[in-house]
């Protein structure tokens, strides 16, 4: 299957973007991330980058001020982190186009979904900023949404700290145990947190595929589309 993936939405977390401080961004780490989605982008690859922004601020964590204004901050967030893998991308030389849910035009194009297919469909990589402009909502959901808009093959999830879904959390328990396969339904059922219930329930009714592995090592993007079994497959 990993062969045939055509078209695909990569969903990085911010965090991954911040090399292990969890605040921020490291120069390095994105720079090492992005060398590897040039590559496959050179495969005739479609990739269109859905980006966190956990690294500056997520809407939940404040218990001071009321949650929309809360997300929007949150999805402002979002907003550095896609102009900065732009700028690696580009330095690295592919063309790339910044889409924003909520409207900056001196900054990036506002999103359009026929827009972002014809970037696609040119060999640009298309980054996808400030989520879904809703609050309430994540950027694991903004990116199913994304890939059932523009028919993505799979969502790529990138995890940091983990290289796919366990049944408990391997960094404090040996014994969690990996799952190769699982279905959206057992990711609801058993509560696993990999992702958020609005977006699993979007991609179980759209029928999105999703491939959870580890971003720590950047190269494991090369290793999904060599075909090699990694991480963990969710549809
Ligand atoms: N956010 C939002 N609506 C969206 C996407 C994101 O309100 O459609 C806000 C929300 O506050 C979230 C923050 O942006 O906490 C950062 O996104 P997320 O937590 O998904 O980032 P990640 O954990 O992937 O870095």
């Amino acid at each position: 299957m990993n062969g045939s993936y055509k078209r695909v939405i990569l969903k990085l977390s911010g965090e991954a973007l911040s090399g292990g401080k969890g605040h921020g961004l490291d120069d390095k780490t994105i720079n090492n991330i992005c060398s590897k989605i040039v590559e496959i982008s050179k495969r005739d690859v479609q990739i269109a980058i859905v980006v966190g922004g956990g690294n500056y601020w997520r809407g939940k964590s404040s218990t001071m001020i009321d949650r929309s204004t809360s997300d929007n901050m949150g999805m402002l967030g979002t907003v550095i982190n896609a102009l900065r893998l732009q700028a690696s991308l580009e330095e690295m030389g592919v063309e790339t186009r910044v889409q924003t849910a909520i409207a900056m035009q001196q900054v990036a194009e506002p999103y359009i979904r026929r827009r972002a297919l014809r970037h696609l469909e040119k060999g640009r990589i298309v980054i996808f900023g400030a989520g879904s402009g809703l609050p309430y909502f994540s950027t694991d959901t903004t990116a199913a949404l994304r890939a059932a808009e523009i028919d993505a093959d799979v969502i790529l999830i990138g995890k940091q700290g983990v290289d796919g879904v366990y049944d408990d959390d391997p960094n404090i328990n040996p014994d969690a145990k990996k799952f190769d396969e699982l279905t959206y339904i057992d990711i609801l059922n058993l509560g696993l947190g990999i992702m958020d219930s609005t977006a699993t329930s979007l991609c179980m009714d759209n029928n999105i595929p999703l491939q959870v592995f580890g971003i720590d090592d950047p190269q494991n993007l090369i290793r999904i589309f060599d075909g090699e079994k990694i991480g963990t497959i969710i549809r």
